[in-house]
């Protein structure tokens, strides 16, 4: 069994196991008592909400999202947006001018931003053509040096989950970290790869609050993993990395009961009523089946209908330069209203 071999240590860059973490003032002090004379992190002392440094640990929101997840706290590590989580794992686990990742186009574009960004290869393996991993070419580009696998299930720009059972089979060949990337579980048929964190210690998923959850204003991503996993990230990101009213934010909206639900059932019944009707549309020639909140459709010319769509005063994103999305729009769900005036617009180009 994977847990058997697989040693986290032996992936680490040598750089971030021999760092020593800067120790904020709220690190080496946690006070919770109001009556405590806080003197320690040349704050200034009149109130105003916001005076005093946030929690670095962010224990409310963790307390919160634990009971949402059914996950521990200790086993999450939150981030200013997915991407800044992202951009930390690349940092602990890829050495610049090394190493290499592996992405399995098309999906988000951020994987490879970061990766040039820290100067790190990108070996390529295209999805199918039903938009599933490639088990076996994936598993033959692999080299030495290749720390990570990113899966975005579901997947955008596609829509579609990934088959469990080629996660599954991945998780267990692949000797490096895989990614799973959740940013779009919550409107997903699938179950969640959090609650298998025990049988894979090279598995990380990542969740956002961007998304389901409403709250693409505040950057706020949330990272799964393993104890160990979740210790080194902690060594190294900023100290205060999630401000004070993102805090208050996210613990305000998450507590209030069933909002979330309610609002991903509005969103998954409108979706099914918009993939009913673009099925009328005569110059969309392909509709894919879709896992989040947005839809993938083939169009007879995708730039055409796009420009066409922005003169309407409707913006959608044109993905037909992406590999296996010739002539793609990607169509986000909105509200009833607005999904109507998409359609009323689309059958009137
Ligand atoms: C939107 C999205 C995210 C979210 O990123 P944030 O930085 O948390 O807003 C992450 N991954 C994918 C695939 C996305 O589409």
């Amino acid at each position: 069994m994977k847990a058997a071999y697989f040693n986290i240590d032996n992936l680490i860059r040598p750089t971030i196991k021999a760092l020593k973490p800067y120790s904020s003032a709220r690190d080496e002090f946690q006070g919770t008592s109001d009556a405590m004379v806080f003197l320690d992190a040349n704050e200034n002392p009149f109130e105003n909400g916001v005076n005093r440094y946030p929690d670095p640990q962010q224990s409310g929101v963790k307390a919160i999202l634990s009971e949402i997840k059914n996950v521990s706290s200790k086993n999450m590590l939150l981030g200013n947006g997915s991407d800044e989580v992202l951009d930390l794992i690349f940092r602990v686990f890829c050495e610049p001018n090394k190493d290499n990742i592996i992405i399995l186009p098309p999906t988000y574009g951020m994987y490879s931003v970061l990766a040039n960004i820290n100067a790190i290869g990108i070996k390529e393996v295209q999805l199918s053509n039903s938009f599933q991993p490639q088990v076996e070419t994936i598993l033959n580009a692999v080299d030495d040096s290749s720390k990570i696998l990113f899966l975005c299930s579901p997947n955008n720009p596609t829509g579609n989950s990934f088959s469990s059972q080629s996660i599954e089979e991945l998780l267990n060949r692949f000797k490096g970290i895989v990614v799973i990337d959740e940013a779009y579980i919550d409107f997903s048929r699938e179950k969640s790869w959090i609650y298998r964190l025990e049988e894979f210690p090279n598995l990380i998923v990542t969740q956002t609050l961007s998304k389901a959850y409403g709250m693409a204003g505040i950057r706020l991503g949330v990272c799964y993993a393993s104890t160990e996993i979740i210790s080194v990230l902690n060594r190294i990101k900023p100290p205060y990395n999630v401000n004070e009213l993102t805090q208050q934010k996210a613990i305000q909206q998450l507590s209030i009961e069933d909002l979330t639900t309610n609002q991903i059932n509005d969103i998954l019944k409108e979706r099914a009523l918009l993939i009913s009707e673009l099925d009328a549309i005569s110059f969309i020639s392909k509709i894919y089946p879709s896992d989040a909140n947005f839809v993938l459709v083939k169009v007879d010319n995708a730039t055409k209908r796009y420009d066409q769509l922005i003169e309407q005063g409707i913006v959608i994103r044109n993905r037909t330069t992406q590999p296996g999305c010739e002539n793609c729009l990607r169509l986000t769900v909105g509200t009833s209203k607005e999904n109507k005036v998409l359609i009323k617009t689309l059958k009137g180009l």
